[in-house]
């Protein structure tokens, strides 16, 4: 029995429909400033998949990418802290080689990954036939800040230590 925190790889049919997952998701992007769409997958330990897609507004910068779009809700909708483990992500573009998730996403998958080996699958222009690069989060976010940052923090400045 693998422990809560342990990431259990993908079956070749699990890893075929998490691909599929993201490719239809890109499908639904709505993007019509920059026209770059992105769709992307979560597959939980439950087994469950979940989609999002990059949804841009007209103050660009507010808009929000396909990866954050499928996490958040997750994160929403499920009790702390038996939330279940992400396995994997995968990410859709339409270009070749697939474009990575930017840094927003890298810190944001990074919050809800129990280790640094979680993979993120991206797949390009021609999906399932082309090419397929794989990264786990720890590749893509190295040195990464996370949650127990705080916790160091609190232990070398002290429970007395003030704010400045
Ligand atoms: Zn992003």
């Amino acid at each position: 029995m693998a422990s809560e925190n342990t990431l259990v790889p993908l079956s070749k049919e699990e890893l075929t429909i998490l691909a599929e997952h993201a490719i239809e998701a890109k499908q639904k992007a709505y993007c019509p400033y920059s026209n770059f769409r992105v769709g992307a997958s979560v597959l939980l330990s439950t087994g469950t998949y979940h989609t999002g897609s990059n949804v841009e507004i007209a103050s660009t910068p507010n808009g929000i990418c396909a990866e954050r779009c499928a996490i958040a809700p997750i994160v929403a909708s499920m009790k702390r802290p038996e939330m279940p483990i992400i396995r994997a992500i995968a990410v859709s573009t339409d270009i070749s080689p697939p474009a990575s998730p930017c840094g927003m996403c890298r810190q944001f998958i990074n919050e809800f990954a129990v280790s640094d080996d979680l993979p993120i699958y991206m797949y390009g222009k021609n999906g399932l036939e082309g090419e397929v690069v794989m990264m786990t989060i720890g590749q893509l976010l190295p040195m990464s800040f996370k949650r127990l940052n705080y916790e160091q923090n609190r232990e070398e400045r002290g429970p007395g230590a003030r704010r400045v």
